[in-house]
């Protein structure tokens, strides 16, 4: 083979703030892309590399096969050679709704049905008689759903009260409407009892009483009308009737008084009674897939008939991958849109770990995330399995303990958008270690553990905790100081504070990693409200209106609508996007450009990075609020981000620290965050802490899920969940100062403090 094959090489590259990059990618290794948030290595990695081996495969594609498929515009680079096929296995959630779960995705369950079609008793039947997806398996009461809508009657009904005091919640039935009304004329009901004194008999008149006549006083008229059982009423319209063909509002206002119950035929396990009879070693499919996948490998290791061996192999092989990935914890049944963003990367990997594709290129981006240290190293051996199958590995990472698995890593800096998009090292991890670059540096320093704690104000309590896995937990969380939640992935962390502390403390910011703005015009600077108080100064300076100044009206480009691009549908494609003629990106009419303020237009402002932006301002000549909020979007490490950068464009990581920016002035508030270290390079995490402490110290209760250590050291208080994932985790394991926890023998988490 030449040797110019054994590499990936790329000349010139120049997407988003690349600067004419240009370097090589071994084939058959692990290299792993380093450097701070924004520096610029997606922009090679994912607009680069594998945009330009999904636009190459394309290629091979007929013409008339082609017309179906996306187009991909090709990356602005010199030349990319050597590309093999490529596949991102990212975080980007799996959605699919109900009929998807862990073991559709993964294909294992398509195996288990067959498993139970060949040696299942009663013999059942085509494998397809236990698929919950289609008609002949899927059980004919819930459509394979195993869940049911119902009337949520305790939103329903204030059953302390009686008919006439306003027993009836829904607004329908409210005193003095129409259907309350109907009701108390009945003659049907003790208008007066209260509904806790029915009998049986009565309450089901109530709520479920067949279609009656009302005589009723109208306008002085007696009027003939008939009624029906509440409930009954309510289901035929909005549960049993199409909910769609009403209003958005309508939608929206019946929503909260709907639950959704396990089906009363098959009580969620979705299959038919016939393919439920169907059992292998006294399990039935619905219960071997409602099973952990580590309790769930044993029982299908026992089973001894041999017409079932390949079967068997090929689970035991599926199920093994699950387990060495660190997913043990979940159950084939569980549905994937309940995932986490780290989960659903994992569960993408056990797909592919189960292909027999070699040569073929593989992009994650921060595997890490959402892994416990304890097993990192689990993630490790799984991208070297791939990479000794004949595969090319290439990960964006920010674990050291990651990156020293590295073949070759390329470190790409030195600083983030303008000041980045070049490649500041490339070599072993060992030379790395020595590189005098900011991965370099920090490779070699690690964080000392606080030895002094700000002392708890208060306490928010979680009284008997049971979303999930909790095992009825109670636990204070102090307020005024920052608690950090601990625990190995699975063990418990978001049903402890997404569910069951939200549930019983609702007046909390959470600020997480979905995305923000809602519309392709949202930008920083609309988000925080900068282009507000800009458009002002621009008009104050120019004597002119400020509406001028958005690109939502009279002075955006009429070609773009002040988007600065122009989508154009085609048939069978993706919308092809490109820069508007018009106003060659600027969004804004040629008279508005005109407009100065300091020589720069509307437009060159909202090209200009935070950092920038920071100088460019004045306090004296914009009000106050630009200039806190251009230095909370630098103080969270962002001072990268252009004002008018699309918030579409922005990763995970990045929409959370924005969201952060935008809270940091509040007081007394109780702040939750989710990992907010994801996407950030190891120098970037000081900068974090430095707010969060900013937060605390202002008096702020901060609540803290991370797995990163220096985050867990800066701890005022710890929680740690565990001791394993799934039933095996769901209690406090320990809660003190982490000073304590390096004591604590039963934690997991004390071990890896201590090293
Ligand atoms: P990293 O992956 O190292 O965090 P990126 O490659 O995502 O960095 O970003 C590099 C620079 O390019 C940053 O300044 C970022 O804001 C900018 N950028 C990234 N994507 C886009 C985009 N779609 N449009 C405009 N700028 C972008
Ligand atoms: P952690 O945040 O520590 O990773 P989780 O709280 O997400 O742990 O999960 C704890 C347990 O609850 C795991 O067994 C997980 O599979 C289960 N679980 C989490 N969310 C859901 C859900 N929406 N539906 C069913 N089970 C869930
Ligand atoms: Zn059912
Ligand atoms: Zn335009």
């Amino acid at each position: 083979m030449r040797l110019s094959q054994e590499y990936i090489s790329i000349r010139g590259a120049r997407e988003n703030n690349l600067k004419d990059v240009s370097l090589r990618i071994p084939k058959r290794k692990i290299t792993i892309f380093t450097g701070v948030s924004g520096s610029g290595k997606s922009s090679i990695v994912f607009d680069t590399v594998a945009a330009e081996a999904r636009r190459q495969l394309n290629e091979t594609f007929s013409t008339f096969v082609r017309n179906f498929l996306p187009r991909y515009a090709q990356p602005d680079a010199d030349a990319i050679e050597n590309l093999s096929m490529a596949i991102v296995v990212d975080q980007k959630h799996l959605g699919g709704g109900s009929s998807s779960t862990v073991g559709t995705i993964t294909d294992i369950y398509s195996v288990l049905r067959l498993l139970f079609s060949r040696v299942g008793q009663p013999f059942a039947g085509y494998s397809n008689a236990f698929s919950f997806n289609d008609p002949q398996g899927m059980c004919p009461e819930c459509n394979g759903i195993g869940r049911k809508i119902g009337v949520d009657l305790d939103k329903f009904l204030d059953t302390s009260k009686s008919l006439s005091s306003g027993a009836i919640l829904y607004p329908e039935y409210s005193v003095e409407s129409w259907g309350w009304n109907i009701l108390i004329q009945s003659g049907l009901f003790d208008n007066d009892k209260a509904l806790d004194d029915y009998s049986e008999e009565e309450m089901d008149r109530l709520l479920h009483g067949k279609p009656y006549k009302v005589k009723m006083d109208f306008a002085g008229k007696s009027v003939n009308l008939t009624s029906e059982g509440i409930v009954d009423k309510f289901s035929r319209k909005y549960i049993t009737g199409d909910v769609k063909s009403y209003s958005e509002r309508t939608q929206k206002s019946v929503e909260p008084y709907m639950t959704y119950g396990p089906c009363t035929l098959c009580k969620g396990a979705r299959l038919s009674q016939a393919a439920l009879g169907c059992k292998i070693d006294g399990y039935n499919i619905a219960q071997l897939a409602a099973m952990e996948v580590d309790e769930l490998i044993e029982v299908i290791r026992a089973i001894e008939n041999p017409i079932a061996a390949p079967m068997v192999a090929s689970l035991v092989e599926r199920l093994q991958h699950m387990i060495d990935i660190g997913l043990e914890y979940l159950s084939l049944s569980r549905e994937t849109d309940t995932l986490s963003g780290g989960e659903s990367q994992r569960i993408k990997m056990v797909k592919h770990l189960g292909s027999s594709l070699v040569d073929v290129t593989y992009v994650f981006d921060e595997p890490s995330i959402g892994m416990h240290p304890r097993d990192v190293h689990r993630l490790n051996e799984l991208l070297q399995k791939l990479r000794d199958k004949g595969n090319t590995v290439i990960v964006v990472e920010h674990d050291p303990d990651v990156i020293k698995v590295a073949d070759h890593v390329v470190d790409v800096g030195p600083f983030a958008g303008t000041r980045g998009g070049t490649i500041v090292f490339e070599g072993s991890y060992a030379d790395l270690r020595n590189a005098d670059t900011l991965t370099g540096r920090h490779m070699k320093q690690s964080t000392p553990i606080k030895s002094s704690w700000r002392a708890a104000k208060g306490k928010l309590s979680i009284t008997n905790a049971r979303a999930n896995n909790l095992h009825d937990v109670s636990v204070d969380i102090p307020t005024g100081v920052l608690t950090v939640v601990t625990g190995v992935a699975g063990s418990g962390k978001s049903s402890l504070i997404h569910q069951s502390f939200l549930r019983q403390h609702p007046d909390v910011i959470v600020i997480d990693q979905s995305p923000v703005g809602v519309s392709s015009r949202s930008n920083p600077a609309t988000y925080t409200g900068i282009l507000d108080e800009v458009r002002k100064t621009f008009a104050k300076v120019n004597k002119v209106s400020p509406s001028l100044f958005s690109f939502n009206s009279k002075g955006a480009c009429e070609n773009c609508q002040g988007l600065g691009v122009v989508y154009t549908d085609l048939a069978y494609m993706d919308e092809v996007k490109t820069p508007c003629e018009i106003c060659g990106g600027k969004r804004f009419k040629d008279e508005v450009l005109t407009y100065k303020f300091h020589d720069k237009s509307i437009s060159d402002v909202l090209n200009m990075p935070v950092r920038e932006a920071l100088e460019f301002f004045d306090a004296k000549e914009v009000a106050k609020d630009v200039m806190r909020k251009l230095q909370a979007l630098s103080d969270v490490g962002l001072d990268y981000l252009t004002l008018g950068q699309p918030l579409s464009t922005l990763s995970g990581g990045e929409c959370q620290r924005i969201k952060l920016a935008s809270e940091l002035h509040k007081k007394g508030s109780v702040y939750v965050m989710d990992e907010p270290t994801t996407g950030l390079h190891m120098s970037d995490i000081g900068h974090l802490l430095a707010i969060i402490n900013r937060l605390a110290d202002a008096g702020n209760t901060v609540i803290i899920i991370e797995h990163n250590l220096a985050v867990i050291k800066n701890a005022d208080w710890i929680i740690d969940m565990g001791p394993e994932g799934g039933s095996k985790g769901g209690r406090v394991m320990f809660e003190g100062t982490p000073q304590q926890l390096l004591d604590c023998k039963q934690s997991l988490t004390s071990a890896y403090l201590r090293d």
